[in-house]
């Protein structure tokens, strides 16, 4: 089977397993794995945060994140299909209680102009306080696409001016690093908090981290706990992140170029609405234009599996296709081959 549904499906390498194999372990809740202090050493230095925090998920990184930022009924600025608003499973509101303000980006971009119109200060008894902007990079469900730093720097002039946090989700940042070749801190210079998911494209089985203040990862400390994230002999699972962080993260190229020759080979397909140029990580969003395409997306999807090909189907008219470090570019090519035939 050829697996483009998700980066996430990704299995670690025999030596990736060697390194978990051979982590030194000891129990993290006691603050006592050093494999674990390692990485959290490493992810901070590449994030350029004092401090860093090893937590099972993307989801949990992000909303543990939220927790410390907010109070219950503050009012959070989130764009519309940013992961932890629509992917998260009403987690903002069952862990943090905050409601929140969506903005309709433009692949998930959003401008500082959109934010400073909705942003309330808490001084009129009838309004959410605004605590908190939050982005996504790259934006998942806007295309795996990159902010560009010149928005982020205007939106956190708005922050700054309103007194407001900022948090990124960088589930991918370091494929947004890779495509622009910016390290990581020129983005995260810009936010109170980030994260970085070590299980999608990096290739590590479990694992995300969180990067802030010394201070701020000490109370994300002790909402990992209270999450149920606290791990013991977590050092085994931190080893694959620390190995994904050595050796996967410059080849994050590869599954750019792969996307870009996905789009290219679909690109002018009957009833297929994409523009190759869009695409600038490891992404392809397919539209379908149901007047004139052959089969809708979840058609699309039955068909395709039946040739060895796994992909998303999201609605009718939406499929994603995501490259990583387990699909060739032979590989990218027999899934473009299956896909013509089929809606050809
Ligand atoms: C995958 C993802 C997450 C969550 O990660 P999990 O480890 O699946 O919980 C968060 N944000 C974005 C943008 C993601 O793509």
């Amino acid at each position: 089977m050829i697996d483009l549904r998700s980066d996430t499906v990704t299995k670690p390498s025999p030596g990736m397993r060697q390194a978990m194999a051979a982590a030194e372990v000891g129990d993290d809740v006691f603050g006592e794995d050093p494999t674990v202090n390692r990485l959290e050493e490493v992810a901070a230095q590449l994030l350029g945060k004092e401090a860093a925090l090893f937590v099972p998920s993307g989801t949990m990184a992000n909303q543990i994140c939220i927790k410390v930022h907010t109070q219950p009924g503050d009012e959070i600025i989130m764009e519309r299909t940013s992961h932890p608003f629509a992917n998260e499973s009403g987690a903002l509101a069952a862990l943090s209680g905050v409601q929140v303000q969506l903005l309709d980006g433009v692949r998930g971009i959003l401008t500082a102009e959109q934010v400073a119109r909705v942003i309330r200060s808490g001084e009129d008894v009838h309004h959410a306080p605004t605590r908190l902007i939050c982005l996504e990079n790259t934006h998942n469900r806007g295309g795996g696409s990159i902010y560009p730093l010149e928005h982020i720097r205007a939106i956190h002039a708005v922050a700054r001016a309103h007194g407001l946090a900022m948090h990124l989700d960088g589930a991918r940042l370091l494929n947004a690093c890779v495509a622009t070749g910016l390290p990581a801190p020129a983005y995260t210079q810009y936010f109170d908090s980030c994260t970085l998911c070590l299980s999608k494209g990096l290739g590590a089985p479990v694992g995300s981290v969180i990067a802030a203040s010394a201070d701020f990862i000490k109370r994300a400390r002790r909402y990992r706990k209270m999450f149920g994230g606290g791990m013991r002999q977590a050092g085994i699972l931190a080893a694959a992140g620390l190995y994904a962080l050595e050796h996967n993260v410059e080849r994050l190229a590869e599954d750019h170029q792969h996307a870009k020759l996905l789009a290219e080979r679909l690109y002018g397909l009957r009833g297929v609405l994409l523009d190759p140029a869009e695409v600038e990580t490891n992404m392809v969003y397919l539209r379908l234009d149901l007047a004139t395409a052959r089969l809708d997306a979840f058609a699309l999807m039955q068909a395709m599996r039946a040739r060895g090909v796994l992909a998303l189907a999201l609605d009718r008219t939406t499929m994603r296709l995501v490259t990583h470090l387990d699909v060739s570019r032979a590989q990218v090519e027999e899934a473009a081959r299956v896909i013509r035939d089929l809606l050809a």
